[in-house]
């Protein structure tokens, strides 16, 4: 927003846009299925959703092992954020503030929110690998802690704790500290390889889960999230947003059809996997290393300002984001198409 402002301002034509990989969106679309839902429901748009939330909630329940009454849905994950924020830290809660335990160099928004409520952050440094340090984080539980926030895979980093320690650290700290991990990027890991967290749900732990249709299913814009969390909880975490009530009939409609879709999930996967290997060849050729991701984006130490190396790959019609972690500046490029990544790669060798 800021580039395009600079822009506006300084009266220069806007570059055309030839890849957008700031925002990690999906950049193959929505499903063919999911479109044909989308076309039909356009018919019913002129109503309220009544049953399709519950239909949505029961076929996530099935998949993941737990009952229609542990998930909640929402308009993108990035409501329950908040209304997570709102809940633990706000006037929600016993008293506003307290300390959220997390680390450094991760997802901010539910942070950011809890900031001002008031509440503290407990940001505990990274590993070497560029992955949440678990064992750090549980020495730093106390009496002050409210909840602990886990971003896995993490933004911006891509990178994943391991299944056996994540599991371990809910089933140890969240009797003490309700668990809040954020799976936006979940999807990207092949089934198998996911941590199954929803059984712990199950099983009563206090964990609180959130997924968003913006990522694999390419549901950004339609807006599509939901949250795993205990059953006694999800009523009370409904006072804070419109959750339940918020996704459309229409998005609803296109949202059972692409959550049932598993060859076009598959497909994105695999492009994913694809363009993204493609990245990393032609930052190796150039001599960059870049942090392994598991997500559709990827991080990689860049030796420019954020600002200048973000304003000249705009100029040359690439989109993309920067950071800083440590005084070092860092690209995260989002994962485009296979095309895309190579429009990225030749202006990068260019400017870089
Ligand atoms: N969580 C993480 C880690 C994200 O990166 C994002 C968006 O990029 C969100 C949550 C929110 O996404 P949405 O509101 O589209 O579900």
């Amino acid at each position: 927003q800021t580039l395009f402002n600079e822009f506006a301002q300084l009266g220069r034509e806007m570059p055309k846009l030839k890849a957008r990989i700031a925002f990690n969106e999906n950049p193959h679309g929505i499903s063919k299925k999911a479109k044909e839902a989308l076309i039909q429901a356009a018919e019913v748009s002129n109503r309220y959703a009544m049953f399709e939330g519950q239909e949505l909630k029961q076929l996530i329940a099935a998949k993941e092992g737990v009952k229609p009454e542990n998930v909640m849905l929402s308009a993108g994950s990035s409501e329950l954020l908040t209304a997570m924020a709102v809940y633990y830290t706000g006037s929600a809660a016993k008293s506003s503030g307290g300390t959220i335990l997390t680390s450094q160099f991760t997802y901010d928004d539910f942070l950011g929110c809890a900031k001002k409520f008031g509440a503290k952050i407990e940001a505990v440094p990274l590993t070497k690998e560029y992955r949440y340090d678990l064992a750090a984080m549980k020495a730093k539980v106390t009496a002050d802690t409210r909840l602990v926030y886990i971003c896995n895979p993490n933004n911006p980093t891509g990178t994943v704790v391991p299944v056996a320690d994540l599991v371990a650290f809910c089933k140890e700290v969240s009797p003490k500290v309700p668990v809040f991990i954020d799976e936006a990027y979940i999807d990207f890991l092949k089934p198998e390889e996911r941590p199954a967290l929803p059984k712990l749900v199950a099983e009563g732990y206090n964990l609180f889960l959130t997924r968003t249709f913006s990522k694999i299913h390419g549901f950004a814009g339609l807006r599509l999230g939901y949250a795993i969390a205990p059953e006694k909880f999800l009523p009370e975490l409904q006072n804070y947003s419109r959750g339940e009530w918020n996704p459309s009939v229409t998005t609803l409609k296109a949202g059972i059809a692409s959550y049932q879709d598993e060859e076009w999930q598959n497909f994105c996967r695999t492009e994913n996997d694809k363009a993204r290997e493609l990245l990393y060849k032609g930052l190796k050729e150039k001599g960059y290393e870049y942090v392994p991701s598991y997500a559709n984006f990827v991080l990689f130490p860049i030796r420019m300002k954020t600002k200048q190396f973000e304003k000249e790959m705009f100029g040359n019609g690439i989109l993309t984001s920067t950071r800083e972690y440590n005084a070092q500046p860092y690209c995260r490029v989002s994962v485009g198409t296979v095309d895309e990544m190579g429009m990225f790669m030749d202006v990068f060798k260019k400017i870089a």
